[in-house]
């Protein structure tokens, strides 16, 4: 794989990079930039996948906060707009966009409806009700390029819970940039969300001069990112050398960055799906998440990011304080010689239920055991060294996590 852009410059300033380099998404220069400062994060999340034993579900909705941080009157974002790209997050990830229509006859067959849904949370995370949105005013200048963004004493705005809510900063990115995201497990929890310019966020208001990217798109994208998608091309430069993962998207080497085809396009010896979300392509271009994509979508939803489905952030407030089952699960040591300890953390009084699947989905063991105390399991002799998952269950909630097996 190729390594990172301008070795050697990413512990510089983001700003000056991005002014530089003009990536339009920021996601994976971020990324290269996390996984220099915190190493031990960036080689935890290579071992998320799509591997994850998927679980009949119903829909998931996502609680969402949006922070918007100005610097002008006219960053400071009305509701309207906040609210016109929950639409747009709505329709796009339900299949549901009004122009599915430009998708090409050969990737109609691969358009998904990933069963996933947001809200603007109706409760904070101490319970009280909230329309979901916190405005601060800022002095500094590209906060959104910046880590200062997630912080209230750095001129930012404090995230919400980062495990039960996803958190979108609305801040100034400069010009080269529209939105940047962390994907699972590669930043600390302060830091892990999405960042959105205020200009390419929803379709009112600001956004509505701001055309090819003005239909919301961008956070589409970006909240692709979050929840683990990769860019049809890789994590690199767009060229035939990377990958997504995802085995329904076709290999590329165009991003497609402020175009919106007419005609089938084709490189790396096959027909580019330019209408897929996770492209550049024009927001009026973009139409479709693939069944694959769902797969990984899915996938971080029962794993890396599971308890956003636990969350109570689209509730009513009033109803119960959150959480009210289960808020945690550790396994040590992760990985594991032989012997290892289960804790789960819930309701008191209350047992959990878990059920430890191998990598290819076979449920091997379930145990039955009591809540917020540690559970010491000799691993059968029958497993193999390997990855494994346990899925821990307790009052409704469900909890899953990965775990590897080395003697
Ligand atoms: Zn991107």
């Amino acid at each position: 794989m190729k390594r990172a852009i301008l070795p050697g410059l990413l512990s510089l300033l983001p700003i000056w990079l991005f002014s530089q380099a003009s990536p339009h998404c920021g996601a994976d220069l971020f990324r290269e930039m996390y996984a220099r400062e915190y190493p031990e994060l960036a080689q935890g999340s290579e071992h998320i996948s799509n591997n994850f034993p998927l679980q009949t579900r119903t829909l998931i909705t996502i609680p969402v906060v949006v922070h918007v941080v100005y610097q002008t009157e006219q960053q400071n974002i009305s509701q309207e707009q906040i609210e016109s790209q929950l639409l747009v997050l709505n329709a796009d990830y339900r299949a549901e966009n009004d122009n599915l229509n430009i998708i090409p006859s050969v990737f109609q067959n691969l358009i998904a409806d990933t069963e996933i849904e947001f809200c603007l949370a109706s409760r904070d995370p101490e319970g009280h009700s909230s329309i979901g949105i916190t405005r601060n005013q800022t002095d500094k200048d590209n906060i959104g390029l910046s880590t200062d963004v997630h912080y209230l004493a750095k001129d930012g705005a404090d995230a919400w819970d980062p495990l039960h809510y996803l958190n979108i900063w609305v801040a100034d990115m400069g010009e080269n940039v529209v939105g940047r995201a962390s994907f699972p497990g590669t930043v600390p929890l302060p830091e892990d969300g999405v960042v959105i310019d205020p200009r390419y966020f929803g379709t009112t208001g600001l956004a509505s001069g701001s055309a090819p990217y003005n239909l919301g798109r961008t956070t589409v994208h970006e909240v692709g990112h979050y929840l683990n998608l990769y860019h049809p091309w890789g994590s690199d430069f767009p060229d035939c050398d990377g990958d997504d993962e995802v085995a329904d998207t076709p290999q590329t080497s165009e991003s497609y960055l402020q175009e919106c085809p007419s005609t089938l396009q084709a490189t790396c010896g096959s027909l580019d799906m330019y209408t897929n979300y996770m492209y550049y392509t024009d927001d009026a271009c973009l139409a479709q998440f693939t069944p694959g994509q769902k797969l990984r979508l899915q996938a971080t939803l029962s794993g890396p990011r599971s308890e956003l489905s636990m969350s109570l952030g689209c509730e009513s407030s009033g109803t119960g304080n959150m959480p009210t089952s289960l808020v945690g699960v550790s396994i040590e040591p992760n990985p594991s010689p032989g012997e290892l300890v289960f804790e789960c953390r819930g309701r008191e009084g209350v047992n959990c239920q878990l059920a430890i699947f191998d990598a290819m989905g076979r449920l091997l063991q379930e145990l039955d055991i009591p809540a917020n105390q540690p559970y010491p399991w000799v691993v059968p002799t029958s497993f193999a060294d390997g990855v494994y998952w346990v899925r821990v269950e307790q009052g409704g909630g469900v909890i899953a996590r990965k775990w590897v097996l080395i003697r």
